[in-house]
């Protein structure tokens, strides 16, 4: 009303913006004089959405730079650490290479998750679609790991329904997603854990799952860790970025399906995504 006054007793184009904190519009009101009468054009635009996207960027933004915080403060104090004798100490200089070259492997990882991460989000990975069998997927994936379930001390099984119709996807993709999921398992399961990787069907579907008997999700953070950056408790985490869950949910996503964890903290957790059937989507 201020705007449209205003623009009446100048003549002249007013502009503002208006929050409505009870529903969180954001909205920008423009008021034009309109020359051929004694009105004025009012319009309203709603930036929700823009506003939205921008908080996200500059959030992302400093969840980036921060992460890359504490690997770079790591390597120059390192580095300096060397520069300034620990170099020709026979035990401390090659245990200090070695951390600057695990810092430098995180930082790789970092990038290249980030990498795939945007390249998913903005639409330019092809998914590879073909027809694929439940079972093939999780002996492929468990496969995969079977080396690294061993070395944490933890049984790895498949138990899949008999009869699953096949499903269409991107086979490299989805192992990816499933490996990321086992990799979380193996980091949060002490050892003498169990890991089970099962299928089953639904209708129009199939649902995965992996079930550990790890540490546990908090009820508050199951629907954050898809987030990028997200981790329960950095303390506990260890090596990770954050991103392998988000970058699963993307592809999931893609193949249109679902994914989502439970927990129990007593029990451990089970991740569950869903994938449409051929039949389904044909
Ligand atoms: P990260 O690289 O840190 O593992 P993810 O996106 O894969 O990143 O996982 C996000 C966070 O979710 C982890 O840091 C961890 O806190 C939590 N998380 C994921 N999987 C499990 C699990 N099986 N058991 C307990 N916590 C888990």
């Amino acid at each position: 009303m201020e705007a449209w006054r205003r623009c009446q007793k100048t003549n002249l184009l007013q502009s503002e913006s208006v929050e409505i904190p009870s529903s969180h519009h954001f909205l920008q009101l423009i008021a034009i004089p309109d020359t051929h009468s004694s009105g004025s054009l009012i319009l309203v635009q709603d930036l929700t959405r823009v506003r939205r996207l921008e908080t996200v960027r500059r959030d992302f933004v400093s969840n980036i730079s921060h992460e890359l915080r504490t690997p770079l403060a790591s390597l120059k104090a390192l580095t300096e650490t060397l520069q300034n004798g620990a170099l020709s100490d026979p035990t401390a200089g090659p245990r200090f290479l070695g951390r600057i070259n695990a810092e430098v492997d995180a930082l790789t990882q970092m990038a290249q998750e980030l990498l795939d991460l945007s390249r998913i989000e903005s639409g330019q990975v092809e998914l590879n679609l073909a027809p694929l069998h439940p079972k093939k997927l999780l002996i492929s994936a468990a496969d995969r790991m079977r080396m690294q379930t061993e070395r944490g001390g933890l049984n790895l099984s498949i138990k899949c329904e008999e009869g699953l119709p096949n499903i269409r996807a991107d086979q490299f993709r989805l192992e990816q997603v499933l490996v990321n999921i086992i990799h979380n398992a193996i980091k949060f399961t002490k050892p003498g854990g169990e890991i089970l990787l099962g299928a089953e069907s639904i209708v129009g579907g199939v649902r995965f799952k992996v079930r550990d008997t790890g540490v546990g999700i908090p009820p508050e953070s199951l629907s954050r860790i898809f987030e990028r950056f997200y981790r329960v408790d950095r303390s506990r985490t260890g090596a990770g970025t954050g991103l392998g869950l988000s970058i699963s949910r993307h592809i999931i996503e893609a193949h249109g399906g679902k994914i989502w964890a439970e927990s129990d903290e007593r029990h451990g957790s089970v991740f569950y995504f869903t994938l449409p059937c051929l039949s389904v989507i044909s």
